[in-house]
C-alpha cells in the first residue's frame, strides 16, 4: 500500500494489521484526528478507549458484523481535534488481498471514512484536485529525466551509419519520444497553473502583433489545408497582459481553427477593444463544428472528441491549458458551435490597466530600443566579451549574456531580444538540446537563432538547422560575417 497515494484522499483511511494494531493512517487521517491516533493500538483498544474519543457512536456492534459478514457499514460521527463532531460515512472492511496471512485469516482490516458535510466535502474536492497536480507535476518531472536519456542516445545513433530500417526505428523513437515531451510539458503546465504556482509576466503588449505572429506561425499547416487567414481589425491594441501566456493560448485556439476546420476554408480572427477596458479575442473557423451535447466536454484534459481516430496530431491537453491559463490571468474562454457552420472561441480579458490604451501604445512602440537586444548564451568569457563588442560597436545592438542553458528562456522572456545567439557547447546543455527548447517555448520559438559552433562536420550544421538553427557560424568567428549576419536579422525584424 503506497502512503502517498492514499494522502491524495480527501477521505479518512485507515489500516489494522490480522491482529488488529492500527498499522497506518493517512494523511487526512491524522489532520483531523490528530495525535489521538496511535499506530501500533490495538483494534481493541481502538474499539474501547480510543474510539470514543474519536467518535460517537461508532455501534459495539462493529466486530461482530466484520466477524459475521467480512464488512461493516454505517454513519458515525467523528470528532475532530478541536472537538467539534461531524457526521461521517464509514466502511470497516476485511482486507484479504494483501500480506502472507494463512488462507482463512483476514491479512488486515481497511477503515474509510467519508464525510457528509457539504463545506468539508468541497474542501476535500479541492484538496484532491491539489494533490493530483502536485502528484502529476512530480511524476512528470521524474519521467523527464529518463525521456531526455532516451532522446539524447537515439539522437546519438541517429548520427551512426546505419541500414534504412534501423534509421526508421530511431525515427519513430524520436517521434515517439519528442510526443511523450510534448505530452509532459502540457501536463507539467497544466498542474502548474492549477496549482497556483504560474508566475504572471505582465506588460504592455501589442496583441494584434502576437495575433499576426501566430498567425504567420501556423502559415505552412494552413497553406497545406488550403484555409485562408483574416485578422481584423487592422489597428494595433495594446493591453497590458502575459504575452508569454497570451501566445500559448492563441496558438492553441487558431492552431485548432487550423487542424479542425473545413479544408479550403476561412480561419477569422477578430481582436475588440470593448469600452470597460475588457479586450475580446475571437478565433472562428468555419469547419465541422461541435456536437452541442460535446461542448461541456471540451475543456477537459485528455479529451479529444473523437480527435483521436482522424489521425489529426494532438494530446486533448491545449484546450484545458488555455482555460486554466486565462482564468489564471483573470480572463474567460468559452466556445460556441454550428454543426456543419463552424467553431468560434472567445477570449475575453481584463486587458487596460488605469492610464488607457494611448499611454500604452506610446510606451511599446515600435521604435523602443527594445527591438534591437541580442541575447548571447555561452560560457567561453573570451567568446562573450567578442560577441558583445563586435555586434555593440558595429550595430548598437544592446547584448545581453547569459553564461547557461538554465538562464536562456527567463532572459528571453525578461529581454525580450530580437536574436538569439547561442554556443554549440554549453556546461548544462548541448546546442540541439537548447534549441529543442527554445523551440518550444512560443516567444523564443519565433525568434531567430545563430549557434556558434566548433564543429566543422557538415552534418552537425545540419544537425543543428534540423533543430531550429537559422544559421550556424563556424568558430573561430568571422567577425564580420557574423556581423552582417546578425545586422540583417535586425533589420528584417524591424520591417
Ligand atoms: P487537441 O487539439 O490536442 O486534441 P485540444 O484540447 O486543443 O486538444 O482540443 C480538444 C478537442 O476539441 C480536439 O481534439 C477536437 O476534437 C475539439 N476541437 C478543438 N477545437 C476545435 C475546432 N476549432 N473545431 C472543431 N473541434 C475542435
Amino acid at each position: 500500500m503506497s502512503g502517498d497515494l492514499f494522502d491524495l484522499l480527501g477521505d479518512i483511511a485507515l489500516r489494522f494489521d490480522a491482529t488488529g494494531h492500527l498499522t497506518y493512517a493517512n494523511l487526512m487521517a491524522t489532520e483531523l484526528l490528530g495525535d489521538r491516533l496511535t499506530l501500533g493500538a490495538p483494534w481493541r483498544d481502538f474499539m474501547s478507549q480510543v474510539a470514543p474519543r474519536l467518535a460517537e457512536g461508532l455501534p459495539g456492534s462493529v466486530p461482530t458484523a466484520i466477524a459475521k459478514q467480512g464488512h461493516w457499514r454505517g454513519r458515525v460521527k467523528l470528532i475532530d481535534a478541536a472537538g467539534h463532531g461531524e457526521v461521517f460515512m464509514g466502511t470497516i472492511a476485511v482486507d484479504n488481498r494483501v500480506g502472507d496471512a494463512p488462507s482463512g485469516t483476514p491479512s488486515g482490516y481497511f477503515a474509510i471514512f467519508r464525510t457528509l458535510g457539504e463545506a468539508r466535502r468541497r474542501e476535500h474536492a479541492e484538496r484532491e484536485l491539489a494533490y493530483r497536480d502536485e502528484f502529476v507535476a512530480r511524476l512528470g518531472h521524474e519521467l523527464r529525466t529518463p525521456l531526455n536519456a532516451v532522446l539524447g542516445f537515439a539522437q546519438l545513433l541517429e548520427l551512426e551509419e546505419l541500414e534504412r530500417d534501423q534509421r526508421d526505428g530511431i525515427e519513430r523513437i524520436l517521434t515517439a519520444g519528442r510526443h511523450m515531451q510534448a505530452l509532459l510539458d502540457d501536463v507539467l503546465d497544466l498542474a502548474r497553473v492549477r496549482t497556483g504556482g504560474v508566475d504572471l509576466d505582465v506588460g504592455p503588449v501589442r496583441v494584434l502583433e502576437v495575433v499576426r505572429g501566430v498567425v504567420d506561425l501556423i502559415q505552412p499547416l494552413a497553406d497545406k489545408r488550403g484555409i485562408r487567414r483574416y485578422v481584423q481589425p487592422a489597428d494595433d491594441v495594446v493591453a497590458l497582459l502575459d504575452r508569454r501566456r497570451l501566445w500559448q493560448v492563441l496558438l492553441n485556439l487558431i492552431g485548432n481553427a487550423v487542424k479542425y476546420g473545413r479544408e479550403g476554408g476561412t480561419l477569422r480572427v477578430g481582436v475588440i477593444a470593448k469600452e470597460n477596458d475588457r479586450l475580446l479575442i475571437e478565433v472562428a473557423d468555419d469547419g465541422p463544428g461541435i456536437e452541442p451535447e460535446q461542448l461541456d466536454r471540451l475543456f477537459r484534459p485528455f479529451e479529444r472528441l473523437g480527435a483521436e481516430r482522424t489521425g489529426v496530431e494532438g494530446t486533448g491537453l491545449g484546450l484545458a491549458l488555455s482555460l486554466a491559463l486565462t482564468t489564471a490571468m483573470g480572463g474567460s474562454l468559452s466556445a460556441s458551435s454550428r454543426l456543419g457552420a463552424g467553431s468560434t472561441f472567445t477570449l475575453e480579458l481584463e486587458a487596460v490597466a488605469s492610464g488607457g490604451l494611448a499611454e500604452l501604445s506610446a510606451e511599446a512602440s515600435p521604435d523602443s530600443p527594445a527591438s534591437a537586444v541580442v541575447l548571447h548564451i555561452g560560457a567561453d568569457p573570451a567568446a562573450q566579451a567578442l560577441v558583445a563588442q563586435a555586434l555593440r560597436s558595429r550595430l548598437s545592438a544592446e547584448v545581453v549574456s547569459v553564461s547557461r542553458a538554465a538562464h536562456a528562456l527567463d532572459a528571453v522572456h525578461r529581454k525580450q531580444p530580437a536574436v538569439i545567439v547561442l554556443d554549440a557547447d554549453l556546461p548544462d546543455a548541448v546546442g540541439t538540446e537548447l534549441l529543442h527548447r527554445l523551440g518550444s517555448d512560443p516567444l523564443s520559438a519565433l525568434l531567430p537563432k545563430i549557434v556558434l559552433s566548433e564543429d566543422s562536420d557538415p552534418r552537425v550544421h545540419l544537425r543543428l538547422r534540423a533543430a531550429g538553427a537559422h544559421q550556424v557560424a563556424q568558430l573561430p568567428l568571422d567577425v564580420r560575417a557574423f556581423v552582417d549576419a546578425v545586422g540583417d536579422l535586425l533589420r528584417r525584424r524591424s520591417l
